[in-house]
């Protein structure tokens, strides 16, 4: 049987879509659908596979002439695109599957496929596959359990090519301990962390490696320090590999920000390599922390959680959120003058969004005010429900925060600040080692914003300052410049659009 698996496009109009920064590295997107050549590599090796990426390229009428069954996985950001790809594969008469996170947010009568896989597909898959080959697949598939990842495959890397991507993914854990009300993470995969076993996920890098790849790789856990104990101890084993290999890898993932409170588990993400992470901090309003349940983050103060990860020479990646119930006119300088004072250069700055399936979403809809479907953008300018505030000032509010964090002299003086604060970390110089990738970035830079960008100036002023006194995290200014470039774009889009 012929498998034809898409992967559908992810809008331009989002941080997340870093578009603007690939162009300058010649990369189309900036991950690879792990998700989907994890699943890949569960089907029977006797089928012929393909994967269409339309983040890379055009899903075209010869995919669809050669396969027998198309496998697509969303999430909710994709809906359009994956509505799109429904109607082409009816069209030519193909069954189609449908998984990944859409499937736990939309009811399956939604999402328009034959078949649709809700949950985790380890457990799934047997089935799934026995009934395709007998023509006999239900519509709906639910996930029994949130499965072991002790047997997860690695990825099927053959069905992709590397070099479309800025950054290749791999997943050490699913899960976070956590109970924030809006995160829809937990009610997918559970707040009972699962990890795969070490071994595995070593192998994984043998293979990204013995593929060629070197640079950066992203551990896309919900929570890669959900499980302190097992965290550390594969952190030491990342650790003697990256010696081993000569470091071709620096890491970024994602964690919640008491990583801040444990300098043994900080000394072990800077000795691994893990030269960024990203942590939702969310807002400095405490009221909005407790009410959201996202209590790891109260009690504390913010800042110096963040710096104490920076003086590790980690670049902090911060999420925030505007438009909870207890806030008020005040939240925006407030959220503005916290991003500034902590050096984070990339703020990821999103209203409140209400997912179906949260905590959250089934509050407002006991209080009637859920207004519409979520799109999964948050850094649309748009609302899916009735907020506290009233929502004009919330989105002019939320408008006004990012002209400010991204004007040219803001966001500079932020990655100055950074640079600053952990000059002294080694894997900061580390990170930024000499590619072709790396060098046609920064020429394209020098053409692109230091001569024809209209904020040249401060570009020079910034490349200058980051030459003469950073001048051993010149690499690192310099893609922080480029995508620096990125958000200045998005948000100029998005604070032109009308509402
Ligand atoms: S820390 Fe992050 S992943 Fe965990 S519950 Fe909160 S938002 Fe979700």
């Amino acid at each position: 049987m012929n498998v034809l698996l898409v992967y559908p496009g992810i809008p331009d109009n989002t941080y997340w879509s870093f578009r603007y920064a690939l162009s300058f590295q010649g990369k189309r997107a900036a991950q690879p659908p792990l998700g989907l050549m994890t699943v890949a590599a569960m089907l029977p090796s006797t089928w012929p596979k393909r994967l269409v990426d339309m983040n890379v390229e055009s899903l075209r009428d010869s995919h669809l002439a050669w396969a027998d069954v198309v496998l697509v996985s969303a999430m909710l950001v994709q809906r359009e695109s994956l509505a799109a790809v429904i109607t082409r594969c009816r069209e030519h008469g193909l069954r189609t599957v449908v998984g990944g996170p859409i499937t736990s947010s939309l009811p399956p009568s939604v999402l328009g496929a034959d078949h649709v896989v809700i949950g985790e597909a380890e457990d799934i898959m047997p089935s799934l596959v026995r009934d395709l080959e007998t023509g006999s697949a239900h519509p709906v598939y639910q996930a029994p359990e949130r499965p072991s990842l002790d047997h997860t495959p690695p990825p099927d890397l053959s069905l992709i090519r590397m070099h479309r991507y800025s950054t290749m993914t791999l997943q050490y854990s699913r899960g976070c301990p956590y109970q924030c009300e809006f995160c829809d993470i937990i009610e997918i995969y559970g707040r009972k962390p699962r990890t795969k076993p070490i071994p595995r996920v070593l192998s994984e890098l043998d293979q990204l490696h013995a593929a060629g790849w070197r640079g950066a790789i992203f551990l896309v856990d919900d929570n890669f320090i959900g499980n302190r104990q097992r965290a550390k101890a594969l952190l030491l084993e990342l650790t003697a590999w990256q010696m081993r290999h000569h470091h071709p890898f620096r890491f970024t993932t994602e964690a919640s920000l008491n990583l801040a409170d444990d300098s043994e588990l900080l000394q072990l993400f800077e000795a691994a390599g893990f030269t960024s992470v990203f942590l939702g901090i969310e807002t400095p309003n405490e009221s909005a922390l407790i009410t959201a349940r996202k209590l790891q983050n109260t009690g504390r103060d913010l800042l110096a959680s963040i710096r104490a990860i920076q003086l590790h020479g980690i670049e902090v990646m911060g999420g925030f959120i505007l438009g909870f119930d207890t806030d008020c006119e005040d939240i925006f300088d407030r959220l503005a003058d916290f991003i500034q004072s902590s050096a984070i250069p990339i703020a990821m700055v999103g209203l409140l969004q209400a997912v179906p399936g949260t905590r959250l979403y089934r509050r407002l809809v006991e209080e009637g005010r859920i207004l519409a479907t979520s799109t999964g953008n948050n850094t649309a300018a748009q609302l899916n429900f009735l907020p506290r505030m009233n929502p004009s000032s919330l989105i002019e509010g939320y408008r006004g925060v990012l002209r400010q964090i991204y004007s040219c002299d803001a966001y500079y003086e932020r990655v100055t600040r950074f640079l600053s604060q952990c000059q002294s970390a080694t894997r900061l110089q580390r990170r930024a080692r000499l590619s072709l990738t790396s060098l046609r970035a920064l020429f394209s830079s020098l053409f692109r914003q230091g001569i024809l960008d209209r904020h040249r100036l401060a570009y020079w002023r910034f490349v200058l300052t980051a030459a003469t006194r950073y001048r051993r995290s010149f690499g690192t200014a310099m893609t922080l410049a480029v995508m620096g470039y990125h958000f200045q774009r998005i948000t100029d889009q998005l604070c032109n659009q009308r509402s």
